[in-house]
């Protein structure tokens, strides 16, 4: 990978890469290769090398798991950096973000359940016309946005789970108004079609995203992007799978005045039936692996990091 940081040209040491599981599951071989793929991409850069916890989801996070993380990586032979982040030590840190993203007036309040929101799009149109995500996911057909400041206030006052959505209509009209350039980002890996350079996303194909979730005060778009900043990280590797996500974080980032980040996205380990592997689908772990023998010397040769460099 290419020593390219828009933010800071040239200066090896303040080059800063991560890897950031999320404590909810056993880490599988696909975890594996974003951790030996970011390892390897941050020697070769010179750079520091952080662990982040992505821990906002308190009821599924569990201490087995993070211990978990560290025996995988302890037995993968990668080193971090000591400092390791807790994003649920950050509520406040997110909260702050979310009070500056208030303030441009491009947040809305949603009380809507799934069953409402199928229910919404149902009424609107036939579900496989309904516009999709890049996730699959259909978008969200509005029922809360632009409501009276009464509307709002009733649905505060009424003490049922809100979430706190994005208006994206709102926050790309206030990104075109203030900026004359186009939102782009840097790709230095490959996205999922082999996009690669100078990338220009529309962050419009998510729709208005959640923010907040009902379930924990911030969510995973939120929380990536307060943290990378707040850590310094200069350089974001990480799976394609969330490759089409970078539009949304570059949007925050921008309405936040926050520094861009480098991306490079990496391929995903696949499982046998060509599926991408997945904590809930029981794929095998990587303590199973070790448990049942395997050796890290094999689990690297077999996901091509034989080579320290
Ligand atoms: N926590 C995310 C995951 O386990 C990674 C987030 C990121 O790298 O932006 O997939």
């Amino acid at each position: 990978m290419a020593n390219h940081n828009p933010q800071n040209p040239g200066d090896k040491a303040t080059f800063r890469f991560r890897f950031a599981p999320s404590p909810n599951g056993w880490l599988h071989l696909g975890h594996a290769y974003s951790a030996l793929f970011t390892e390897r991409a941050a020697r070769a850069a010179g750079a520091e090398l952080l662990l982040r916890i992505e821990d906002i989801d308190q009821t599924r996070s569990r201490q087995e798991y993070y211990d978990g993380i560290r025996e995988d990586m302890n037995w993968l032979g990668i080193n971090f950096a000591p400092n390791i982040r807790f994003q649920s030590n950050h509520f406040a840190d997110y909260k702050k973000a979310l009070d500056q993203l208030a303030g441009l007036g491009i947040l809305y309040p949603c009380a809507a359940t799934r069953k409402d929101i199928d229910a919404e799009i149902s009424r609107k149109a036939t579900p496989d016309t309904w516009p999709r995500d890049p996730d699959g996911g259909p978008l969200y057909p509005g029922i809360w946005r632009d409501r009276s400041d009464a509307d709002y206030a009733r649905l505060t006052e009424s003490g049922v789970p809100l979430a706190i959505r994005l208006d994206m209509a709102k926050a790309v009209a206030l990104y075109k108004n203030r900026n004359t350039f186009p939102l782009t980002f840097e790709e230095q890996g490959t996205g999922p079609d082999g996009q690669s350079g100078k990338i220009q996303p529309d962050p419009q194909i998510w729709g208005d995203v959640v923010l907040v979730r009902k379930d924990t005060p911030t969510s995973y778009h939120l929380s990536v992007v307060v943290d990378d900043a707040d850590q310094g990280i200069t350089h974001i590797t990480r799976g394609q799978d969330l490759f089409h996500a970078t539009a949304i974080h570059r949007l925050l980032q921008i309405l936040l005045e926050l520094p861009e980040p480098v991306y490079c996205h990496h391929r995903l380990i696949r499982a046998g039936d060509d599926r991408k592997l997945s904590k809930s689908a029981m794929d095998a772990s990587l303590k199973s692996l070790r448990q049942s023998g395997t050796s890290a010397e094999e689990v690297r040769h077999m996901l091509g990091f034989d080579n320290p460099d």
